[in-house]
Parts: structure tokens; sequence; C-alpha cells
């Protein structure tokens, strides 16, 4: 365990045991949604991308992902969940109903908290942690139709 100080939050985090958890073979989704946002993964700005690195969260394998439909500056909006081994030890968790200024940062065009894992909701956890959620608008780069 190591701790690290991202924006607003002091985490404990266990970045070997992420970087195991993205590792394991896991079915990729192939709905046009999850691909264009896979495809998107490969172009996400390098301080997005950094946040993953430290983290040691594959981009292209979230947890969950719901997609909203396109806005209307063309951009498509996503709320992603990506698994994470770590807790909080200083600042605000998000929640779902509740995002503000306070549990929240924003870092390009990608806003993003932590939430508490409920153990419970998922068996195939290697331990209890944190998700790291984001909510984006990311423009649509597959030909396939949306
Ligand atoms: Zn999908």
């Amino acid at each position: 365990m190591q701790k690290l100080q991202l924006e607003k939050w002091l985490l404990e985090v266990d970045v070997g045991r992420t970087r195991e958890y993205y590792k394991q073979d896991q079915e990729l989704c192939n709905c046009v949604d999850c691909k264009n946002y896979r495809e998107a993964c490969t172009q996400m700005d390098s301080q997005i991308k950094d946040v993953f690195e430290t983290l040691g969260i594959d981009p292209t394998k979230p947890d969950l992902l719901s997609e909203f439909g396109e806005a209307e500056d063309g951009l498509h909006l996503y709320m992603v969940h990506y698994y994470l081994a770590a807790s909080l030890v200083e600042g605000k968790y998000c929640l779902d109903s509740d995002w503000t200024s306070e549990n929240t940062a924003i870092l390009g065009n990608f806003t993003f908290g932590f939430a508490e894992v409920d153990p419970s909701e998922k068996d195939d956890l290697p331990m209890s942690g944190l998700w790291l959620e984001f909510e984006s608008k990311i423009p649509w780069i597959l030909h396939d139709p949306q």
C-alpha cells in the first residue's frame, strides 16, 4: 500500500493489485457505445491517461459503462466506473445522486470522484476498494452508426 495525493483526495492505493485485476481476461462488451469508448480511450488527454496509469487502471476495461446519448454539441455523455484496490484516507466520497464541487474534481473534459465499493455488489473483486467514477463527454469516433 502506498499513499497518493490525487486532486482533492488522499488515497491509500495498492497499484499492484489493481493492475492484477485489469490483467484478468475480461469479456469485452461489443455494443457500439462500448466500442466507441474503447476507441476514444486511445485518444484521451495525457493528464487523464496519467491518472489511469498512476492508479494501475486499464481504461479500456471499465466495470460499468452507461451512455446517455448525443448532446447538442455532438458529444456523447458517458458515465464510467472503474474498480481500484484502494481506500480513501482524506476527502469525500461522491454519491451517485449527489455530485458536488466538493466531492468531485474536473480534469480536462472529465469529472470524477470516488465511491466506496460495496463488496456484496460484485463477487469477483480481489478485496474491498473504491470505484473511480467518471463522467465525460466523448466524441463519436466509430464509423458504425450511433
Ligand atoms: Zn456495451
